[in-house]
Order: C-alpha cells, then structure tokens, then sequence
C-alpha cells in the first residue's frame, strides 16, 4: 500500500498484573475526585472491592450494566451521577459494562477509566452501540473514547474458557476485518497481525491452563491490539452480519462473532488473498478453514443453531444485511450471503 492516511486514537494504557492497583491515581490525573464504579450485576463484588481501594475518590457503585447498552439504564446511571455529584467514571468489566461508561460520557462528556476483564476491545474505540425499543444503534464521537484504559491481566483469571475462547475470536474479528479494510495503513496492519498472533498462541494454552498468568497477560495483549483497530479503521461483512444476528435476532455478541468468522473470512479472501496472507500462515495457510479448525481445537462454538437460531430467520438475516450498501473487499449480493448464513448455521467448515 503506497497511499495511506493515519489517524490514531489518543489512548493512555496501562498494561500488566496488578496495576489496578493504580486506579487511584488514574483518576487524579484527569483531575477528578469523585468516581462512581460501574460493573454488571455479576461482577458487583468485585465493583464493590474496587470502590473499597479507591476509598476517599469513589461515590460509590451501580452494578446495572447489561447487554446492548439500553438507554433506559443510561437514564438510570445518569440519575446516580447526578445524585453522587460523581466527576468520572471507573468501567470494570466487558463490553457491556464499558458501553455503560460510554453511554455516559457520549451524553455528559465525563472522562472514563475503563478496567476491561474480557477481550471484546470496546475501551479503545470511540464507538458506542446502545438500544433504544429494540433497536441497536451505533454512534462515534470523540467523547465516547474512554481516557485511561488499565489493562491486568490479574483481573481477567476468572474469566470463564469458553467465554475466554468467543471473547478472543471476537477480538480476532476486528483484526481479521482491519486487514482488508478500505482504510487499513501499516499501523493498524501490524496491530492486526501481532493480535491475531497473539490470541493464536494464548488461547490454546488458556483451555488447559485458564491461571495461566502468560497466556492471561498475552490474551490482554491481544485485546488491546484488536480492539484498537477495530477503532482505527472501517469493518465490513463479518461486523454487519453480527451487528444484525445480535440486533435483530438477539444472538449473543460473542458468541455469534466466533461462529461466523471462519465463514466471513473465507467469503472475503476470495477477493483480499493477499491481504490476508499473512493471517492465513497463522493458522495453517488458509484463513477460513484454518480459522474453523482453531475455533474447534478450542472448543468453540461452531454453528449458529446452537444459540436456538431457527432456519427460517437466516432469510430474514440476509435480507437485513444487505439492505443498506456498504463497502466489503468482495460485492455482497444477498444470495450469496444466504449461502454463507446457510453454511454457518449448519457449522460445516468453510474452504
Ligand atoms: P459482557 O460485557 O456482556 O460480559 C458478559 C458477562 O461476563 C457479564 O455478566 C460480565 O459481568 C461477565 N464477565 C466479564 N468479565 C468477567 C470475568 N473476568 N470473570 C467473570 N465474569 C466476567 O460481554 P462482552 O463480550 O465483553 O461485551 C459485549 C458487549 O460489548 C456487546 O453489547 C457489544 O456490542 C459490546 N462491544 C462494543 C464494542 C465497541 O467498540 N463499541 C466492541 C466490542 C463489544
């Protein structure tokens, strides 16, 4: 590529076991005093311990981030902000919980200190999906980009395998996307690889050894790489479908990411083989069938049956996903996307 335009997010990153620990200063340094700590209601406790070492700098908790960011619970966070006078917030835990901070800050601009636990790479981009009567928007805004990112891999030896294993192929799809994207430059391409490289080395250790504090800090690693170009430059298919299989479907995010990236990188490398050239020596020389055999030796979901998708509804599926044009490295049409949906809901492995 001999033409290239580089925009790269701000981001202060703060990577290694226990530098949580450090949560305090985090928030001094963006001048605050007053933090209120968001998580869901499943990582209350740990909220609540990291409320506890803040002492003094927090206002307190609210433990209702849930899936999809609906701005009902925004409206709700809101209320508590205002309540508490809090000046900032700390964000502990997935994507669900750090689109809570996001929705936020997008709203009241206040700055975000975001502690992620799993691999989704939403703490590095500048974009926030929320629902509003069912309906997932996405919007991209400057003040979305949360200001301190603390990554400890300490925090993420909890985290399931098998939510391990999709959170990782959900990290590995912004990767797989940020190679052909119409945008892509050196930077984000050299992230994109070193992430994929990453995930393809720590998750296979992480199924047999989950405390595994390496393969733990190399997964973070990796997230953050992923997630940051997922930030930087512009998806294509593989999002959109998911984007649609999660919207309009109620399929869960993860999940459904990991199903279908084996599919959409082999429809694409029809037309991006050379920028997925590299990918595809990761994972045995060819992009869609290796990734497939990956995702298996990992115990990964393989079929989009399994999440109680019924046949009828892929046509539906590939009606959403084409209805609206977007740039793909191979023209869509929606016969051949029913193929591809076809193929991913029986989980047979792509060529
Ligand atoms: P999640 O945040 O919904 O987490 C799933 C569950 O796992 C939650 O109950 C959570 O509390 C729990 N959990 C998280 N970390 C844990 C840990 N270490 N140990 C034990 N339990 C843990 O799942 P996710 O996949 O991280 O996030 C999905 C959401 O993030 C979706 O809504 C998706 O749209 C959004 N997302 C947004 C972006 C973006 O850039 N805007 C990027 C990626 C994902």
């Amino acid at each position: 590529m001999t033409r290239f335009t580089y925009t790269g997010n701000p981001a202060r990153i703060l990577f290694g076991a226990g530098r949580s620990a450090e949560v305090g200063s985090a928030v001094e340094t963006l001048g605050c005093r007053r933090a209120l700590v968001l998580a869901t209601q499943h990582q209350k406790a740990d909220a609540e311990a990291l409320s506890e070492r803040l002492g003094a700098l927090s206002v307190g908790v609210y433990a209702g981030a849930v899936m999809h960011t609906p701005v009902e619970v925004t409206e709700t966070a809101l209320k508590i902000v205002a309540e508490t006078g809090a000046d900032c917030v700390v964000s502990l835990g997935g994507g669900s919980t750090t689109g809570l901070g996001k929705a936020i800050a997008y709203r009241i601009d206040l700055p975000q200190v975001v502690i992620p636990t799993t691999y989704a790479g939403s703490e590095v981009t500048p974009i926030l999906g929320q629902t509003e009567g069912g309906r997932k928007t996405t919007v991209r805004h400057a003040r979305i980009l949360p200001e301190v990112v603390i990554y400890d891999p300490d925090l993420t030896l909890g985290l399931p395998v098998p939510m391990s294993v999709t959170s990782g192929l959900n990290a590995m799809a912004h990767a797989v996307e940020g190679l052909y994207a119409q945008d892509r430059n050196p930077i984000s391409t050299l992230m994109a690889l070193d992430g994929l490289r990453a995930f393809a080395t720590s998750l296979p250790v992480l199924v047999r050894s989950p405390q595994d504090t390496e393969a733990r800090a190399e997964a973070l690693y990796g997230a953050w790489l992923c997630g940051t170009v997922l930030g930087t430059v512009g998806m294509a298919l593989h999002h959109k479908i998911c984007h649609t299989l999660g919207g309009s479907f109620d399929a869960p995010h993860a999940e459904t990411h990991a199903v279908m990236l084996p599919h959409t990188a082999a429809f694409n490398a029809e037309a991006a083989q050379a920028e997925l050239a590299a990918a595809a020596e990761l994972f045995g020389g060819s992009i869609g069938g290796g990734l497939w055999d990956f995702a298996k030796s990992i115990g990964a979901p393989l079929s989009l049956k399994e999440f109680g998708l019924v046949e009828a509804d892929l046509d539906r599926a590939a009606d959403i996903a084409t209805e609206n044009p977007y740039w793909n490295p191979r023209p869509i049409d929606r016969a051949s996307i029913r193929t591809l949906l076809q193929k991913a809901w029986e989980g047979v492995r792509p060529d």
